[in-house]
């Protein structure tokens, strides 16, 4: 870093535009010079932070507008209007923090949802030994259970939208836009990257990889979890959390008391059983406002149409 907060030759563009078609790393670099005035020799490596696209105007024509960090041989002077040129930002956290405190401790983790699977990958990563307990039915099993929902109307309490492997991220759409400010949400995105999703969401101003994108997500992560050696029991309903002396904690799961250090509960929010028996213990529960969301479904070329005019069907434009 330099006095004035620059780190040496790198910085961050916001609000490069190039037109849909001509949004390569050539075009990238070109507009670079242009609007730098620099030779594009001078431009070094460049990383897309950010890509938008611009539809607000469609007979004018679309446009991606990137956020991008360029290394170049000193601090530039000028840069067009509409652009904003400043310090890249301190980077987010680099790789999961681990704690030391975890190692060897037993630590269950209640749910299979997004919430249970990426806490047990961040325990596991820390060296604690990991049991992940799932009231629902393991992927295969559920996929099958919610199609005979959808065709024929039979409805089984294990194995539905809501309960089973991946919780109800499972059956999400993949719209990974939660809390996108948050810096820890790239390591979340580095997560579903690693697990199969295409590395562009890591730079999507709206990440979505789709049901089934989500759905392959969930069985790579469950994999990962196995080889960091987490135990990964399905059609384990814990009916009871006990404080126990000596152990710390004990569930109740069926006939088996499960002891260990520390439990987490990543139960979503229809867990109704077990919230009954710990508000009868006295464990405070805050009331939360609910949402209701209605789904309804358009051809996508319609959606694309609407979205994209007369681009529709460019080879450049992802699903609207
Ligand atoms: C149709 C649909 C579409 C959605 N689309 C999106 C989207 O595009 N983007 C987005 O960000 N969000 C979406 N959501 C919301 C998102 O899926 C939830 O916010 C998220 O799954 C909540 O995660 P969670 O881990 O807290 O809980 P959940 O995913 O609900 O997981 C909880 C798990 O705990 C298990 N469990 C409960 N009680 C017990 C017990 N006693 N013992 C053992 N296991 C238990 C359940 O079986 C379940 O598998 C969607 C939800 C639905 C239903």
């Amino acid at each position: 870093m330099n006095v004035d907060g620059w780190r040496m030759n790198q910085f961050r563009v916001w609000g490069l535009r190039l037109p849909l078609g001509n949004s390569g790393e050539d075009e990238i670099r070109r507009a670079l010079a242009r609007g730098l005035s620099a030779r594009i020799e001078a431009i070094g490596p460049i990383t897309i932070i950010r890509r938008s696209l611009d539809a607000r105007d469609k007979e004018r024509g679309l446009f991606w507008v990137f956020t991008l960090d360029v290394s170049l041989g000193s601090r530039p002077s000028r840069f067009p209007k509409g652009w904003r040129v400043g310090p890249v930002p301190p980077a987010p956290i680099a790789s999961p923090r681990t704690d030391s405190r975890l190692r060897g401790k037993k630590v269950a983790v209640v749910g299979s949802g997004p919430a249970g699977l990426f806490s047990a990958l961040r325990l596991a990563s820390s060296g604690a030994k990991v049991v992940l307990l799932e009231q629902g039915a393991p992927l295969k099993e559920r996929v099958l259970a919610v199609s005979a929902l959808w065709r024929e109307g039979t409805f089984c309490e294990e194995a539905n939208v809501q309960f089973g492997e991946g919780g109800a991220g499972t059956f999400s759409d993949g719209k990974l836009i939660t809390r996108l400010k948050d810096p820890r949400v790239r390591l979340v995105l580095e997560e579903f990257v690693r697990a199969g999703a295409p590395a562009r969401i890591l730079e999507e101003a709206h990440p979505h990889v789709g049901t089934d994108g989500i759905r392959a997500c969930v069985g790579a992560i469950r994999e990962r979890l196995l080889a960091l050696g987490v135990q990964f029991r399905c059609q384990a309903m814990v009916e009871e959390v006990l404080p126990d002396a000596r152990a710390g904690w004990c569930l109740l799961v069926g006939n088996e008391r499960l002891c260990c250090d520390a439990a987490f509960l990543a139960v979503g929010h229809s867990s109704r059983a077990l919230f009954k028996k710990l508000l009868a213990r006295g464990v405070p529960f805050d009331p939360k406002g609910f949402a209701v969301g209605g789904r309804v479904e358009h051809p996508q070329a319609w959606v694309d149409r609407n979205q994209y005019g007369r681009f529709a069907g460019h080879p450049g434009l992802p699903a609207a």
